[in-house]
């Protein structure tokens, strides 16, 4: 059993609660590996803002669990290293998919966990929520659930339709999960292709895909029912045209890829909403980095060309997500 605390992590309790004061919303950044870990703390300590660092099934799977967790235990390090005495970093399991799952996190180190019974009967979601809850909490370690369904492909989370969730059903669920967070679905969808190109508009001027709106009545309803409480966004990469533009002029093949609009997730970020998920664009950041250094550079072959501009690019990313759109900045 590792205590999340006596290695610098912080749970998401404190964080959350000066986020809905203040009308902000906590960074939720996934990774994989070491440069997108570098880069997400590098922004973290220059903007001095909290942060969570999120671990999803696919990333245990391919970086290792125990690899992972050492990473953000050095990852506090680091921040310190960089100048920052006490910075607030979350260890947090993403859509963890079973009690089993969610236990294993917390005895390692994990000082926040997902169980994500959303796509179950919803008397079921409540009993294993409620089951992780009583055991993370006896470790005092926080618990995101979730209510509704998101579209789209996430590692291996994917749906082919979203259910909005029923605000009718929040106080009940929250109430018998005991659960610390709500992740909510309304309209945000996982990867970097979130709608059919017929679910959207096309911009005149630009002739690029506008998405359908964000269900802002279905996310006031919640808030309403539970004022105060945590509410939680997945699936809110913005993936950027410029990005996707640069991939595809280097070789890439990313069609109609849309993401959520950042002026909407700004406004989330000023209401309940105080933690935003964004995985797709800093792979979006890395790819069209690492595309356009080897378009532009045939002859390097030594990974760490390729990684620094890659790190970089994924670092401004990060901060003008912080900055610009959910104004976690200088928050420490
Ligand atoms: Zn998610």
């Amino acid at each position: 059993m590792v205590d999340y605390k006596k290695i610098g992590l912080v749970n998401t309790r404190e964080m959350f609660k000066k986020a809905v004061d203040g009308g902000y919303a906590i960074p939720a950044f996934n990774f994989n590996n070491m440069e997108q870990m570098q880069a997400i703390i590098q922004a973290a300590v220059e903007t001095k803002s909290p942060v969570i660092l999120q671990v999803s099934k696919g990333a245990r799977d391919y970086a290792n669990p125990t690899l992972l967790r050492y990473m953000a235990e050095g990852a506090v390090e680091y921040a310190k290293e960089l100048g920052c005495p006490n910075p607030q970093i979350v260890l947090h399991l993403d859509h963890g998919d079973s009690f089993e799952t969610c236990k294993s996190c917390i005895d390692m180190g994990f000082s926040s966990v997902m169980y994500d019974g959303s796509a179950l009967p919803y008397e079921e979601n409540i009993r294993i929520s409620r089951q992780v809850v009583e055991y993370a909490h006896k470790y005092d370690v926080t618990v995101e659930c979730e209510l509704g369904v998101l579209a789209g492909v996430e590692d291996e989370v994917s749906s082919e339709v979203s259910h909005y969730t029923k605000p009718e059903e929040v106080i009940d669920f929250a109430t018998r999960t005991g659960c610390d967070s709500l992740a909510i679905s309304i309209g945000t969808s996982h990867g970097a292709y979130k709608f059919k190109p017929e679910q959207c508009t096309v911009d005149p001027q630009t002739g690029r895909l506008v998405p359908p709106p964000l269900a802002f009545d279905v996310l006031e309803a919640v808030a309403k029912k539970l004022p105060g409480f945590p509410i939680v966004l997945h699936g809110s990469s913005s993936v950027p045209q410029e990005e996707v533009d640069i991939i595809n002029a280097n070789g890439g093949a990313l069609k109609a890829a849309v993401g959520i609009p950042e002026e909407q997730l700004r406004k989330a970020a000023k209401s309940a909403v105080c933690k935003i998920n964004i995985d797709s664009d800093s792979r979006l950041a890395m790819t069209a980095a690492i595309r356009k250094h080897l378009a532009e550079h045939p002859d390097h072959f030594d990974p760490r060309q390729y990684l620094k501009p890659a790190r970089e690019s994924m670092k401004k990313m990060y901060i003008h997500k912080i900055v610009n759109v959910l104004g976690s900045n200088d928050k420490l």
